[in-house]
């Protein structure tokens, strides 16, 4: 598209947006009575105003019937087969079959649940590769995971120390390179037993080839797995056809479920019908038709199921429903390819800001193939202070230590006129 600097030509590309009526299903929070620009559903995705009526209908059928909301036909959607009411939305979103997903828990518990069973370390292959600077939870996730299995029956199996190998940017560059990173996956191959990094990295914004470094570590005979925390709901995802062996996500940012929504796991089917893996279970991991003979001896379910420990968080996965139909609705295809049209627009309106001179350097990749929604705006001095004035102008932007603000356009809410606007606005904060 041959994108103009000006309010009228954001319009006309709003005017002309096929998912422009998405906008009016969400909640805009407001800031001196006018709608803010919301730049952050990479953080904490917005409300759908439809989200009320399922939490709702929950509440009802527990007032209503009771404990009977778990079984009753009276019941809309009986709390007994909850979470497969999400499944098939699941299912289109990271590509994969309806058996292999399944939401539960929070996202850092699904992560130690999925460790348990696909991190299983021997005194020769136990290294597990990540990017440098990942998420803190994963960070401690790796670290404590590394620590718990180093150590058998008083004796060393590996040293922790030495496990866990971090991919770091080139000398001068902000992201990674493919290339960098399967070369790193073939240099650790004898003693490597996991890949496990992020889908979309939550800081650069990077999207990383999903596909290529789950090739690179089979070839080692390493698992792979994906957080998807900031990649779901945001790019289109095919971790069946890629052969991901796991992946967990949150539903709070880009998948709009509100805070603390349930989590989600991705498990490939080539694991399921394996008896040999360890995992820690639950009830609800248990062979569905056998579960209220409350018997002795675990028999999983079949699928990503079997990872389920607790009965579902109803309330939440309500909200869950609530937004995955909107995205059911408008097809992550149509979402992607209107959210590299609003990304690329924000770029072209700050590489334009600073076609003078540089003010604010993007560290997100700019091939749209390697980024998502998001875009990493690196300041230089008095960087916080921007931000602090952007706030007061009801933008609502995300700030990172030390001169990183990260804003991302979402397609199902965000405007070409946001955009536009926010841009507007930096550029009068900065001259
Ligand atoms: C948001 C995010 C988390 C948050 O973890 P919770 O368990 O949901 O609190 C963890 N990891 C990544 C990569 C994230 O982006």
């Amino acid at each position: 598209m041959q994108y103009k600097n000006t309010l009228d030509f954001a319009q006309e590309c709003d005017f002309n947006d096929p998912l422009q009526s998405f906008r009016d299903k969400f909640h805009i929070p407001k800031h001196e009575g006018k709608n803010c620009i919301y730049l952050v559903g990479n953080s904490l995705g917005l409300q759908p105003k439809s989200t009320r009526k399922y939490v709702e209908q929950e509440l009802e059928d527990w007032q209503n019937l009771g404990v009977e909301g778990h079984f009753d036909e009276q019941a809309t959607r009986p709390w007994f087969h909850y979470h497969k009411f999400l499944k098939s939305h699941l299912a289109k979103l990271s590509g994969a079959k309806e058996s292999e997903v399944v939401s539960m828990n929070s996202l850092t518990t699904n992560l130690h649940l999925m460790m348990v069973s696909f991190y299983r370390p021997t005194s020769e292959k136990f290294k597990i590769i990540t990017e440098a600077g990942a998420f803190p939870s994963d960070q401690y996730a790796l670290e404590t995971q590394l620590n718990f299995h180093a150590y058998h029956g008083g004796k060393q199996l590996f040293d922790p120390k030495e496990a866990l190998v971090e991919l770091s940017p080139r000398p001068g560059e902000e992201t990674l390179r493919t290339e960098d990173i399967l070369s790193t996956i073939e240099e650790h191959k004898d003693q490597l037993a996991l890949v496990m990094m992020a889908g979309v990295q939550y800081y650069s914004g990077q999207l990383f080839d999903i596909k290529s470094i789950t090739q690179k570590g089979h070839q080692y005979g390493a698992l792979v797995g994906f957080d998807l925390a900031h990649a779901f709901g945001n790019v289109p995802l095919q971790l069946h056809d890629d052969g991901v062996d796991f992946a967990v996500w949150c539903s709070y940012k880009y998948l709009n479920s509100g805070p603390g929504g349930v989590s989600g796991v991705f498990v490939h089917e080539r694991h399921s019908s394996n008896p040999d893996l360890p995992r820690f279970a639950g009830w609800w991991g248990h062979d569905e038709s056998q579960r209220f003979k409350m018997q002795k001896g675990f028999i999983p379910m079949s699928g990503a199921d079997a990872w389920q420990l607790s009965n579902v968080n109803v309330l939440p996965s309500a909200a869950h429903l609530a937004s995955l139909e909107i995205f059911s609705e408008a097809g992550i295809e149509k979402l992607r390819s209107k959210s590299v049209l609003l990304t690329g627009y924000m770029e072209y309106l700050l590489n334009e800001l600073n076609s003078e001179k540089e003010k604010i350097r993007i560290i997100t990749p700019n091939d749209p193939k390697q980024r998502g929604a998001q875009l990493s705006l690196s300041l230089a001095n008095g960087g916080k202070d921007l931000f602090n004035k952007l706030a007061d102008n009801g933008v609502i932007a995300d700030w990172r230590e030390p001169n990183v603000i990260r804003v991302a356009a979402v397609p199902l809410y965000n405007s070409f006129e946001d955009v536009w606007k926010f841009v507007d606005l930096l550029r009068m904060l900065l001259t």
